[in-house]
């Protein structure tokens, strides 16, 4: 547990939304909770940090974000128990993700006293809007952006980070239908995909859209070079089971190193599965699927956590993973997450942060 060092101020809302708010009834990403955490960076020290009621923010027109897009984010839950008890889940691994997003962005570091004691005070306060039913939680969006008023192309001089909690249902009902994207890229070598960088989910948005009108709900990125290999699924990292061999493609400049991802490689060594990081070809997964030796293909990301894939669409063909239900390691390790993350089975990795 961290001891409170800071003595971030809290003013606290004298208009909650808590009692007028529909729990039954979660859209991601749609509704926040009272109040919100943030500190601003100005003349190179970060000051002035609080809670404050969740309102809007004043920007100028000149915001150097809204022409350059410094801006950075991370994505976390937090978790309530049966028994009422608390949970975040890797806290410091998104910490250490931010300042990674934040270096690559020419953005100063968010200190981890700040970032931790912000977050978990904030929880605290809120700790209300945790919905605590199968699959629900809350959604914690720790977010950092450049704050100059002036228009020239140059690392902005101020900042502001800020953390937002929105409740969160399951993030998507049902399996997913993929299309491999062999012509627009999300990222390239030497570029920001290895970040969470705000660009690299604008960009995405057309190609999604394009496969979304096709009947698909997202996308499979291959690399940027010869469209041959598989990077990423939309927002997740990909993982596929072939041969009884979970087999994901590599961390790198251009795959995002998500802490779901790691959770899972973790567990399946653990449990002595064979787990091998390496570049796979497209053309592997086709072969798998014509052999029959395909068994799972699910996303991972703290927004969904384990997306299950039920087709993949290739050149005009749509392969057909088996049934969800017959998945024995995605469905036996989305079982393990969600017990580990509610503080319901052992947390040999120290993983869990309880918060009182
Ligand atoms: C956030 C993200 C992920 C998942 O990371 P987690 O830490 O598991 O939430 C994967 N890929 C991309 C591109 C992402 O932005």
């Amino acid at each position: 547990m961290i001891e409170s060092t800071l003595n971030i101020p809290i003013e606290k809302t004298l208009n909650s939304k808590l009692p007028f708010f529909d729990f039954n009834n979660l859209q991601f990403g749609k509704n926040f909770s009272d109040h919100m955490f943030v500190i601003d960076f100005e003349n190179g020290e970060w000051k002035n940090a609080r809670i404050i009621p969740y309102q809007r923010f004043d920007l100028s027109p000149s915001s150097a974000v809204i022409h350059y897009g410094q801006s950075v984010f991370e994505g976390m839950k937090a978790y309530k128990n049966e028994s009422g008890e608390v949970m975040l889940f890797r806290p410091t691994d998104n910490f250490k993700r931010l300042n990674k997003s934040a270096i690559r962005m020419c953005m100063p570091e968010v200190p981890e006293d700040l970032f931790m004691e912000g977050l978990i005070k904030l929880i605290q306060l809120d700790s209300d809007w945790i919905p605590s039913k199968a699959g629900q939680s809350l959604y914690i969006r720790p977010f950092l952006f450049a704050t100059d008023e002036f228009i020239g192309v140059k690392p902005s001089e101020t900042y502001r980070f800020a953390i937002i909690t929105s409740p969160a249902g399951a993030y998507y009902s049902e399996p997913v239908k993929v299309l491999v994207e062999t012509s627009y890229t999300r990222a390239v070598e030497g570029g920001i995909g290895y970040v969470k960088a705000a660009g690299n989910y604008g960009r995405s948005l057309y190609p999604a859209k394009k496969a979304q009108e096709l009947g698909y709900h997202q996308l499979i990125w291959t690399d940027a070079t010869e469209h041959k290999y598989i990077e990423e699924s939309g927002t997740m990292n990909v993982l596929f089971v072939i041969n009884d061999v979970l087999i994901t493609p590599p961390v790198s400049t251009t795959i995002l190193a998500g802490i779901t991802r790691d959770s899972v490689l973790t567990l399946a060594r653990d449990w002595g599965m064979k787990v091998e990081e390496r570049k796979i070809k497209i053309d592997e997964i086709i072969d798998a699927f014509e052999k029959g030796t395909i068994s799972d293909a699910f996303g991972t990301g703290t927004a969904a956590t384990i997306a299950h894939i039920s087709h993949i669409g290739y050149n005009g063909s749509d392969y057909l993973l088996p049934e969800v239900q017959t998945r024995k390691f995605s469905n036996k390790i989305k079982e393990e997450l969600q017990k580990i993350r509610l503080a319901q089975a052992p947390d040999k990795h120290n993983w869990v942060l309880k918060i009182k």
